[in-house]
């Protein structure tokens, strides 16, 4: 059995991103809490500093002390800061929310002690890191009153769909969100929508009336292109004409372009991620539109040796918030059932 990877496979610039920032948080806090210097080593955001040698803000901080180097703003790595080790201090380090769709990495965050709070109203001190699926700017301003640090995971592209938002309000569309209701990137975005703002995934989601004729469309990063065509075909053929910021991240648009034509070339495809991952998910449904015999899974222990029975090729693909280390195991395991 020959096994093929996906070119695009596994976790993109923006999860990648969120993990290192989220890694300088831990190694940050124990230099940050309680020390007479509000200081935090990494990037992301330090709102509200006076100075910032990195990207960002930090919360309160009238300076930024022990930080290596982060000259480079927007960085896909952020891991190699630098943290003035005469520093003390501890503090506790909250994501809103698991930091990634998958649960294997959430545990592993879990023991190495950050914890989840459903709510700001949870957190009364420490580190809050937001994910890259960003919030809603109140949220920040919430935490800022709270005397919170905030770094800032929000992955680029997800900030980008949020301005997009936003200027399509000011400029007087009603804005149509193409995304997952309830899906906290899709909640972020809406927060600068406007209240008005609707949120469909297919057309039959969209309200029958609608309060306005200027429609402008955003899209939850990692909607497909399909879902955004559907949405704009039924607009149209109800005499709207729709302003479109297309804002599907190039990671999703290049991993799901890569599975789809691999899926069609493989007798069985795996899919490998988490099943809370929405970018997952929709790899996985693709894939199987192409290739019926598609299997998504969390991790190696689920492969099952009876899906590749006479299988001759098996593509591999993974999410965008699927570490390498997890897509590795999966090939492994397969190699063994040869
Ligand atoms: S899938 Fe795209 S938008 Fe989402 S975190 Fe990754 S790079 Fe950012």
């Amino acid at each position: 059995m020959e096994i093929i990877r996906s070119k695009y496979a596994g976790a993109c610039y923006g999860v990648n991103r969120a993990l290192s920032i989220l890694d300088n948080a831990i190694e940050g806090s124990r230099v940050v809490c309680g020390a007479e210097v509000d200081s935090v080593a990494g990037a992301g955001s330090i709102a509200g500093a006076d100075s910032v040698a990195g990207v960002g803000s930090i919360a309160g901080a009238d300076s930024v002390a022990g930080v290596g180097n982060v000259a480079e703003a927007g960085s896909d790595s952020v891991g190699d800061v630098g943290i003035g080790s005469d520093m003390v201090g501890s503090c506790e380090i909250y994501t809103l929310g698991p930091l990634i769709h998958n649960p294997q990495v959430t545990r592993e965050l879990r023991s190495r002690g950050v914890k989840e709070a459903d709510s700001i109203n949870d957190i009364n001190s420490g580190i809050m890191v937001i994910r890259s699926h960003g919030v809603a700017l109140e949220v920040i301003e919430q935490a800022e009153r709270k005397g919170l640090i905030v770094m800032d995971a929000t992955c680029p592209h997800v900030t980008k769909a949020q301005v997009a938002a936003r200027q399509l309000k000011e400029q007087g569309y009603l804005v149509l969100i193409v995304g997952e209701l309830g899906h906290p990137e899709v909640e972020g975005i809406r927060a600068y929508a406007g209240n008005q703002a609707i949120v469909a995934q297919e057309p039959r989601d969209l309200p029958e009336a609608f309060e306005s004729d200027n429609i402008g469309i955003v899209v939850q990063t990692t909607q497909t292109e399909s879902s955004l065509e559907l949405i704009v075909r039924e607009l149209v053929g109800r005499g709207f004409e729709p302003v479109v910021r297309d804002t599907i991240c190039f990671a999703t648009k290049q991993r799901q372009e890569a599975a789809i034509e691999l899926a069609g070339n493989v007798d069985a495809m795996v899919v490998v991620g988490g099943r809370n991952s929405g970018n997952t998910t929709r790899l996985a449904q693709l894939c199987t539109k192409v290739c019926r015999n598609t299997h998504h899974i969390e991790s190696a222990e689920e492969l099952d040796p009876a899906w590749f029975v006479g299988v001759g090729v098996v593509g591999i693909t993974a999410g965008a918030s699927t570490p390498e280390n997890q897509i590795i195991a999966v090939e492994k395991t397969l190699e063994n059932l040869l």
